[in-house]
């Protein structure tokens, strides 16, 4: 008897240790943050130079944390964006893109495949509480919503904000102008259950800030990763009645202006449960404005073009990262890095080993952003589809084909033989064609493209059914 109660309470002993353990190391992990907007443009905050929006809780991210210069979405549009995010890989190497439909429509049967791994799934198998606030559009068939994706918890709407459109209001862009809810029969979901339709997308941002600080809280005793992608400042453009009529900029900085109030909550939420010195935020967007939709939509500043198009302005985003205690307040970071990146940097900080059976497009920031040193990232794809567009090393960009962003004057793509050539560092407006006085740099930016292509398999698109 004796006997046994000394192995019962070693047992419970080892038991505990074991418990200690796992709670210490779980304490010692960095909860993730990851704010996504929807087509907000490079020029589009204060802190990278608009002049009348006031974005006051951003700039203080960027005071208090890393600004770059050089941030990238995976693809100049919404699908693609969000599944090279989730997966660290190119939006064709999983057939989240079509050369027929930019995104996934309410239509659509397709999703993200269930062989892809997610940054939710890899952070949710090794202990992370996972929640998604926001919009998803990566499928919104049972299979494909965030629940079914590594996420504990979703709420938001499945696929874009213009979707669903009824046939008894305005036509065509006017209905844009003086955006109502019941334009757009979009759905809002909590899990996989419709609550509302249409979604009232006055008070989502306010609603979608209300969960994820709840969430927030509801974990502030265990390691979360928390994916917060805004439908704004996508048109149809609404805001919460407290930030009507309040920006410089019109309806547009109304919504820039809540977007940033949310922000100012979140890492207020952290501050205030002593979690802002062991929590990670990023902060960007999924692609560039969309340049259409005049004053409703937003700027590219000094960058070429918007949403939809491989020119800077489509894919470069404003970005900032901010972890108190690790990043050094005021930084700048000129490195090119991508969406794609922050599952490689999620994986490290997390300590899971990244998957070994499937090519990644993925570099971790963990160097950049503690000041150690630089990203191993050297080159940069920029892809419409299926279809190569260009590609980025060091200043050197190199267009091999060129097409405007989305708008009915948009023209056919245009081959470029020989290719277009700009130095970014130089000229980021990509203004200068510099390819004749440099052969050699596109001789070496075309081996790049070729090394890339031999070992590329597309994958079928997921959007074309
Ligand atoms: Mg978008």
């Amino acid at each position: 008897m004796r006997l046994l109660r000394t192995v019962f309470f070693a047992f419970l002993g080892l038991a505990a240790t074991r418990l200690d353990v796992h709670a210490a190391d779980d304490a010692r992990r960095p909860n993730f943050v990851v704010i996504f907007c929807d087509d907000l443009g490079y020029g589009d905050l204060a802190c990278f130079g608009h002049p009348t929006i006031a974005t006051p809780n951003l700039d203080r991210m960027a005071a208090e944390g890393m600004k770059f210069t050089q941030f990238y979405s995976a693809a100049p549009v919404c699908t693609p964006s969000r599944a090279a995010l989730m997966t660290g890989r190119l939006p064709l190497r999983n057939g989240m893109c079509s050369n027929k439909r930019r995104v996934l429509f309410p239509d659509s049967k397709g999703g993200i495949p269930a062989a892809e791994i997610t940054i939710a799934e890899a952070l949710k198998a090794s202990g992370y509480a996972t929640a998604c606030v926001g919009k998803w559009h990566l499928g919104h068939l049972p299979q494909y919503l965030p629940t079914s994706n590594g996420f504990d918890h979703y709420f938001g709407i499945p696929y874009s904000n213009d979707m669903d459109r009824v046939n008894d209001g305005p036509k065509g862009r006017e209905a844009f102008w003086n955006p109502e809810v019941r334009y757009w029969n979009v759905p809002l979901m909590r899990n996989e259950e419709i609550v509302e339709r249409p979604a009232d997308q006055t008070t989502i941002t306010r609603r979608y800030t209300e969960e994820a600080t709840k969430f927030i809280r509801d974990n502030k005793d265990s390691p979360f990763f928390l994916y917060l992608p805004h439908s704004m400042p996508h048109v149809p453009l609404f805001r919460s009645p407290e930030f009507a009529d309040t920006s410089r900029r019109g309806l547009f900085g109304d919504v820039i202006e809540e977007i940033d109030g949310s922000v100012g909550q979140v890492l207020e939420t952290l501050r205030e449960l002593q979690l802002d010195d062991n929590t990670l935020v990023f902060f960007t967007s999924d692609n560039g404005p969309w340049l259409i939709f005049d004053e409703q939509g937003g700027s590219a500043g000094l960058l070429r073009d918007g949403k939809g198009s491989t020119w800077e302005g489509g894919m470069r985003e404003p970005t900032l990262a901010w972890w108190p205690g690790q990043i050094r307040p005021g930084s700048v970071s000129r490195d090119v890095a991508s969406t794609m990146d922050i599952f490689a940097t999620l994986h490290a900080l997390a300590g899971i080993d990244l998957p070994a059976d499937r090519v990644l497009d993925s570099h971790d920031l963990t160097p950049v952003l503690q000041g150690t040193g630089p990203s191993s990232r050297e080159a940069l794809f920029y892809y419409r589809a299926y279809q190569l567009m260009a590609v980025r090393r060091g200043p050197w960009k190199v267009h091999l084909m060129t097409q405007d962003a989305y708008g009915p004057g948009s023209r056919e793509p245009q081959k470029h033989d020989p290719p277009l050539l700009f130095n970014l560092d130089h000229d980021p407006g990509e203004k200068l064609n510099v390819a004749d006085k440099n052969s050699a740099v596109i001789q070496m930016l075309l081996a790049e493209i070729a090394a890339h292509q031999a070992t590329l398999v597309p994958a079928a698109s997921e959007l074309e059914f």
